[in-house]
């Protein structure tokens, strides 16, 4: 039986269980990860790492938030969906051409963090290097 899940309820875990159940959003902050099952009731598990350049929770305190969305184009059911606030938001199934827009917004921002981690301490040192150039000119 297929049954669309309208709310979800945050649940603190340490290791993610086994079994799941449905309308429940397991999180482990030690391993930093978030998983619950499909909203769409398809009983298909999704995972979500947590992190600056993956999935960020919320606890709002009258449910979790996650950002960004839950895309699951890798589901058969491709299900597309946003928890906010302890609810489920659908935001329609995702066409092909979305399908291909998501992952490279998912790849853009991997890329962007990671290189927003290295360019500062080069960034520092260029500008050093400028000023003690300037100091002898
Ligand atoms: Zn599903």
């Amino acid at each position: 039986m297929k049954a669309k899940i309208a709310k979800i309820k945050l649940v603190r875990v340490h290791y993610i269980p086994k079994t799941l159940e449905p309308g429940i959003l397991y999180v482990s902050e030690e391993f930093g990860a978030a998983v619950h099952l499909c909203a769409c009731g398809c009983g298909s598990k999704v995972s979500t790492p947590l992190g600056p350049a993956e999935w960020a929770l919320e606890d709002t305190g009258c449910g979790p938030s996650l950002r960004p969305s839950i895309g699951s184009w890798q589901l058969p059911c491709k299900s597309h969906y946003f928890i906010n606030g302890g609810l489920i938001l659908w935001a329609g199934q995702w066409s092909e051409e979305q399908i291909t827009l998501g992952r490279q917004a998912e790849e853009k921002r991997r890329c962007i963090y990671y290189n927003s981690l290295e360019r500062p301490s080069a960034g520092v040192l260029q500008k050093l290097w400028h000023w003690l150039k300037s100091l002898f000119q």
